[in-house]
């Protein structure tokens, strides 16, 4: 089986609401639809969502680069998928959110040759994955009333934004904590937002609070501060935007300065990557949690699809299928709140509705 064409459908997403975050407010996203096609006649689907302050790229370098990829990769065979990586590493480094959208559409293309679904592929046998739902930025009030509502939607994980001034957000934390009650699963995402001295003041009250996890409180590249952090603060540390690829987790690994490291499709450059920086992390005693860039289904059902097939990763943040207006895939998986199971399809288990990309 060989490649004989790569396309590059660009669409958009809107959030059903702003997503706020420490460094931005996201109303949309841009994305590219991948799609892989071979002389079997079998075709494969990925995506490409660039987040330029966290990936480094935009619609603009997906395609001028994809471009180019595109010419490397016709003619080989899409299941060997080490070789396509060896090809388009060479040509560029970096460039995580192409790489993926072709990395995800071979994938795709190889389990259904395969004839399974793709978490089998990749040798899991459970097709359930819980994530978490974010809540966005605002005033304590409205966090909470938000809370409530995903709570009462079943989503028994929540996953909050912070990362302004720390008296505001512990009032925020403490307002959401309030209003779910004991039950539902808080974690914090700051996002960058904070200095090591601002997280520790604030570890006691997000411990006496039930805050399991706090991601990335410090910047991206302060691993001494995650370091710190872990050492001190009595919470587990999760690292996201410090860890791009296997160099970052084997730095965070050797230094042992998260527990946990977030992985992304987008950053990384796809699953391949994505098990490799999975084996790191395991090696060394992390554990590993799956997220997302704000990519549609597409995108989100193969980080579901890796979270299936990998132990390690214990925690899953694929959340914004829930947070998206979108209309382009046709199934894949059913969820009741957060609790998700992949159909039993081969690949990546969904339709595409061709025709509906470009809207936005
Ligand atoms: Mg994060």
């Amino acid at each position: 089986m060989v490649i004989t064409d790569i396309q590059f459908l660009v669409t958009g997403f809107r959030f059903e609401e702003p997503l706020k975050v420490a460094f931005a407010s996201i109303t949309d996203m841009d994305s590219c639809i991948v799609k892989v096609l071979t002389n079997e006649g079998i075709t494969g689907f990925g995506e490409a969502a660039p987040l330029p302050f966290v990936t480094g790229d935009n619609l603009d370098t997906i395609l001028t680069v994809g471009k180019d990829l595109k010419e490397a990769l016709i003619g080989m065979d899409p299941r060997s998928i080490g070789a396509v990586h060896r090809v388009m590493d060479k040509l560029y480094t970096g460039n995580g959110a192409v790489k993926a959208g072709i990395d995800i559409a071979c994938y795709d293309i190889a389990a259904k040759s395969a004839g399974v679904p793709l978490y089998k592929y990749l040798g899991g046998d459970d097709p359930h994955v819980h994530s978490d739902v974010t809540i966005g930025i605002d005033t304590p009030e409205r966090m909470a009333v938000k809370a409530s509502d995903w709570a009462s939607r079943g989503f028994d994980i929540l996953k909050i934004k912070l990362g302004e001034a720390i008296d505001i957000d512990a009032a925020r934390i403490r307002a959401i904590r309030q209003a779910v009650g004991p039950d539902i699963r808080l974690r914090i995402d700051a996002n960058q937002g904070w200095t090591v001295k601002d997280t520790l003041r604030i570890s006691t009250q997000l411990d006496e609070l039930g805050i399991g996890l706090i991601e990335q409180p410090v910047p991206a590249d302060d691993f001494d501060g995650l370091k710190e952090i872990r050492d001190h603060s009595g919470l587990l540390v999760a690292a996201d935007e410090s860890c791009h690829g296997i160099k970052d987790a084997m730095r965070l690994s050797s230094m042992r300065a998260a527990d946990l490291v977030n992985i992304k499709l987008m950053k990384c450059g796809g699953i391949y990557p994505a098990i490799k920086i999975a084996a790191i992390c395991e090696s060394a005693g992390l554990r590993c949690m799956i997220g997302c860039m704000g990519e549609s289904t597409i995108g989100n059902l193969a980080g579901m699809h890796l979270a299936a097939a990998l132990d390690i990763i214990q925690e899953v943040d694929l959340d914004s299928i829930y947070l998206l207006k979108q209309d382009t895939v046709l199934g894949g998986y059913d969820h009741v709140g957060g609790a998700a199971t992949l159909w039993d399809t081969p690949g990546l288990g969904c339709g595409v509705k061709e025709a509906a990309l470009g809207d936005r």
